[in-house]
């Protein structure tokens, strides 16, 4: 019953998109208590918020730059910003690479530009000098990093979140990426490379199914260089129960988002046997397992799997007849 109450509430919202969206959020906590049950988990789980009875999803873009070579970026952010939140984005995180922004080394965050409680700005920037790597919710300034691992860490200690950006510029092995510590994120869709995205994807199943692998997040981001038209392509939603910095940086952390690219959830649970998942606007449901395998693939916007308990893990991809697409996290099976 509760679940159909908040359906409710949350239908006719979700195209929209802006100002949080309110989901079917009895459901989705239901996922991990029941798959912690039915498979014995002993990976963490994507959604791991059961406690949080209303919880909400917040659209945002991680990886946003004003100019490259622009040393006075500032001017740009409030158009740039506006832009985002008129689209009915949440949160936004610029992330001008740090090897541009030599002569202000101190601003990341740009909060004069946020209008909470309706659109808030995260701290960040793109580690540019080695492996591109955004640092999301950072609480300073970094940078002259020597390498990727190096780089990860820095955005570790700053409290920050690691994301490695467009992963095929330069291409990135499964064996790096599981060879470097606290690197949990990807973007599986970049805006500058749509193209790559097939062999993003393939990373990530890799990481994923690799002897030695671990569970890694899936990001879609605009990688947007100061042009409106580029705005609106690649984004993250974001489970959070209220939209704060704190919120929205923790559930990044952990995993509690999906990616998209023009697809919205409208509802994602499971019960003993079986996932049910179904979008606004999808055309076709794939599940997938372990290197990458589809697992079924099935017509409409909505599906419901039955795990054999042999799939190692299983993540869901969504796509419409125009080639946008969501992408959900992956759930690890025992
Ligand atoms: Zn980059
Ligand atoms: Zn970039």
């Amino acid at each position: 019953m509760r679940f159909m109450l908040l359906r409710e509430k949350f239908k006719g919202s979700a195209l929209r998109s802006g100002g949080g969206i309110i989901l079917s959020l009895a459901g989705v906590s239901l996922i991990s208590i029941l798959l912690s049950i039915i498979f014995d988990a002993h990976k963490p789980a994507v959604y791991n918020h059961s406690d949080i009875p209303d919880r909400r999803w917040f659209r945002g873009n991680t990886h946003t730059h004003t100019k490259p070579l622009d040393y006075f970026p500032s001017k740009r952010i409030p158009v740039i910003a506006s832009w985002y939140k008129n689209a009915g984005y949440d949160f936004l995180v610029i992330t001008d690479h740090n090897t541009h922004d030599s002569k202000d080394r101190n601003v990341v965050c740009h909060n004069e530009v946020a209008d909470p409680p309706d659109f808030i700005m995260l701290c960040g920037l793109e580690l540019s000098n080695s492996r591109h790597i955004t640092g999301l919710g950072i609480d300073r300034y970094i940078g002259n990093e020597k390498s990727l691992q190096d780089g990860v860490d820095q955005v570790i200690e700053a409290d920050g979140v690691p994301i490695l950006n467009h992963p095929m510029f330069p291409p990135v092995k499964a064996t790096q990426f599981i060879a470097t510590r606290g690197l949990n994120h990807l973007e599986v869709f970049n805006g500058k490379r749509p193209k790559d995205t097939r062999r993003s994807e393939m990373l990530w199943d890799s990481v994923l199914s690799s002897p030695g692998g671990r569970l890694v997040y899936a990001v879609a981001a605009d990688d947007n260089h100061h042009k409106k038209r580029k705005t609106g392509l690649g984004w993250i939603m974001v489970e959070s129960p209220s939209l704060t910095p704190e919120n929205i940086e923790n559930n990044i952390r952990k995993g509690n988002f999906y990616a998209s690219t023009g697809i919205f959830l409208k509802d994602f649970r499971t019960n003993r046997n079986e996932i049910m998942i179904e979008s606004e606007n999808g055309t076709r449901v794939t599940f997938i397992g372990r290197w990458g395998k589809v697992l079924n693939s099935v017509k409409g916007p909505g599906a419901v799997y039955k795990p054999t308990g042999n799939e190692h893990y299983i993540r869901i991809k969504i796509t419409d007849d125009d080639g946008q697409a969501a992408w959900t996290q992956p759930f690890f099976l025992n």
